[in-house]
């Protein structure tokens, strides 16, 4: 680590007492070459053994590799926490401006401990914490609302980091994600449901400190370098051009692409919501994480005619990938690709995570294919599969919960197949079967 480097910073903040602090933790880094190995050991030390993951004592660890803010693709910040969807260890790893903005703010890593009393949002602008009021922002019902509220009160356009949860977060699911710059996600875990067990809202953040290289010309040497590598390669413009979604054809070919909860590999309909089709049809821009060169991040634009007004069209603006297709796509039978895009706006809305929804979907569409789960159980609706407006209708229901099968869901796959059965279709995070 060169000298002065901000790196070995890591900014602690208890919600609990209002207070925050730094420390030099140059043991952490030195040790340790990335962020997730620095996150693991200040879990540790943060996280009693048999901590309720939904308690205070809870810590969220966010951090960042020495390479970030340096070099071209160092983009991604790793969420460290004890997951509420699995009582075990919760790694989850976003892009968007939030490693850079952590690096240049004048940290490698962010401790958050204990609980707000009231929902609140931290703001962290270099050296200055704020802890903001966020009672106006609990509740709302679109994430995307939220991000422009905080958007117009926060300084540092184009530099800081948004990083928010929705509904989902508010109501504790273990599958709510954290959303940063609308289009990225802390996605597998529940790290929503954590900063919705700690009323936080949101964390922003934004710096503008200077990062020391050393030696000028070779770093800008091993920077081309890299810069070189990732824009001509033909491995990288693949995801530039198409993105992940160009897998949906090849896995599908090679009987590879999950289908129907997974009762198939392969899918009629992936000419439909494959890569291709979408750019062709939808796409609307590419946007990249900062310091990164790809370009990966493929948004649609759906445009959808307003039903009480003629000639006037509402254009959303929906991030896809591969995951997403597979996951809200063909796991679910859906080869409508409007049907799929609304169907991850609406998870994006609430603040879901777009896999574990689709993994719930499915294994309640399964579940009521078999017998397991009645029309008049989930409030008169049927699920069946690349039904989407029965898929928009129901992810509705696993937010507001208004009976007990939608509760349930609330609580994941595992949950749901323990109290109705279909264990052996339950697409669970280790889950173990019982073999009598
Ligand atoms: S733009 Fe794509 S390739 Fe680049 S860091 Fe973000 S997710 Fe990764």
């Amino acid at each position: 680590m060169l000298k002065g480097d901000p790196l070995a910073n890591v900014l602690y903040i208890d919600l609990s007492k209002k207070r925050h602090w730094v420390e030099r933790r140059e043991d952490l880094f030195e040790k340790n070459i990335g962020g997730a190995g620095v996150a693991v050991e200040l879990l540790h030390e943060e996280c009693p053994q048999g901590a309720d993951p939904l308690s205070p004592e809870n810590s969220i660890i966010f951090a960042v590799g020495p390479l970030t803010g340096l070099f071209p693709l160092a983009s991604k910040t790793v969420a460290m926490f004890k997951s509420p969807h699995t009582g075990n260890l919760g790694e989850s790893h976003a892009g968007g401006r939030s490693a850079v903005a952590i690096r240049t703010a004048g940290y490698g890593a962010i401790v958050i401990r204990g609980a707000n009393d009231i929902p609140g949002y931290v703001a962290i602008h270099g050296s200055e914490v704020h802890f903001r009021d966020a009672r106006a922002l609990w509740g709302m019902r679109n994430s995307f609302t939220v991000g422009r509220i905080i958007r117009e009160n926060e300084p540092a356009a184009g530099l800081r980091s948004i990083m928010r949860i929705g509904r989902a977060g508010e109501k504790l699911i273990p599958y709510a994600c954290v959303t940063t710059e609308s289009y990225r996600h802390f996605g597998r875990l529940g790290l929503g449901a954590v900063f919705g067990s700690k009323k936080l809202k949101a964390v922003v953040v934004s710096g503008k400190h200077s990062l020391p290289v050393g030696g000028a010309a070779d770093y800008r040497r091993v920077y081309d370098q890299i810069y070189h590598e990732a824009v001509a390669s033909p491995v990288m413009k693949k995801y530039h051009d198409l993105g992940t979604p160009e897998n949906v054809l090849p896995l599908n070919a090679l009987g590879g692409l999950p289908t129907r909860n997974l009762k198939d590999a392969r899918f009629e309909g992936a000419d439909r919501i494959c890569g291709e089709a979408l750019a062709e049809h939808y796409l609307g821009r590419r946007l990249a994480c900062s310091h990164c060169p790809v370009g990966c991040i493929h948004i649609a634009a759906l445009r959808e005619p307003d039903e009480n007004e003629p000639y006037f069209y509402k254009t959303s603006m929906i991030s896809y990938d591969y995951e997403l297709i597979y996951a809200l796509g063909s796991m679910l039978g859906g080869s409508d690709p409007e049907g799929l895009l609304k169907l991850i706006d609406r998870i994006e809305v609430y603040g879901l995570d777009a896999m574990s929804t689709g993994v719930v979907l499915a294994w309640a569409t399964e579940a009521q294919e078999r017998g397991l789960v009645s029309e008049d159980a989930a409030g008169g609706l049927r699920l069946a599969w690349g039904d989407y407006p029965a898929y928009l209708e129901a992810v509705r229901r696993i937010i507001d919960q208004p009976n007990e099968f939608y509760a349930t869901l609330g609580r994941g796959v595992e949950h749901a197949a323990s109290v109705y059965g279909g264990e052996d279709f339950a697409l669970a995070f280790g889950l173990v079967l019982n073999s009598g």
